[in-house]
């Protein structure tokens, strides 16, 4: 009986032993629980109102502005605790599904910042690398949110159509993603990476230059993935 005890001790043991290492994902907590990321987020739109409704009321013509849509306008960190949870990487077919299900919050203080823009008579156009596919379920689950306006533009990635050019077809009034005629001067920029804010060599004033961040361009934390997690970002 002792030998059979030992022997179950034992066994149990080892499967303790072999089991993965329990992993502490705290940029996800950091994301969904911190009082400092949402006060943050809530700052930098705050500072983005008062800065794009100064440059608004100072335009000749229509005047927008251009947000990213994910960690960005929408928060998905719930997908992001899902995967964690099973131990299973990011990939498209689960990614999909979780658009449509339309369940992602709003990033703190981007409803105050786009009813703002809109009083004032701003327009606002959504440039996201989101897949053509997911157009219905993202504009269903910017509606639940309270974060859509018939009004907005909603541009999604198709046929390699880098962000760089939707912003130049927001501005130019031509193209897919536009105001079909309507040139409009965009007076900021909101992202959480650096892909979404004017490149050296884009068609905005001060493209490319760090001096624009928190001027005309607005940068949100994402501790949980982007560009400098398998390369070294920062010059
Ligand atoms: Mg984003």
């Amino acid at each position: 009986m002792k030998r059979i005890l030992a022997l179950l001790l034992l066994s149990t043991a080892a499967a303790y032993a072999q089991a993965p290492a329990a992993k502490t994902s705290l940029e996800i907590k950091y994301v969904r629980d911190s009082a400092e990321y949402a006060a943050l987020s809530r700052e930098v739109y705050r500072i983005a109102t008062d800065a794009a409704l100064a440059k608004g009321k100072a335009a000749k013509g229509a005047w927008g502005v251009i947000l990213d849509v994910d960690e960005t306008v929408l928060d998905n960190s719930t997908y992001q605790l899902e995967r964690v949870t099973y131990t299973v990487p990011f990939e498209d077919v689960s990614w999909l599904a979780w658009i449509n299900r339309a369940e992602a919050g709003s990033v703190p203080g981007v409803a105050d910042f786009l009813t703002a823009i809109r009083a004032a008579g701003g327009k606002v156009a959504f440039i996201t690398n989101r897949d053509e596919k997911a157009r219905e379920g993202t504009q269903r689950n910017l509606e639940r949110n309270g974060l859509w306006s018939s009004n907005d533009v909603l541009c999604l990635l198709a046929d390699n159509y880098p962000k760089s050019a939707r912003r130049k077809e927001v501005a130019d009034g031509s193209g897919k993603c536009s105001w079909s005629g309507v040139k409009v001067g965009v007076v900021a920029f909101v992202g959480d990476q650096m892909g979404d804010f004017p490149q050296t060599g884009e068609p905005f004033d001060g493209a490319g230059a760090d001096a624009q961040f928190g001027r005309s361009f607005f940068l949100l934390p994402n501790p949980m993935y982007g560009g400098w997690v398998t390369s070294v970002t920062r010059k």
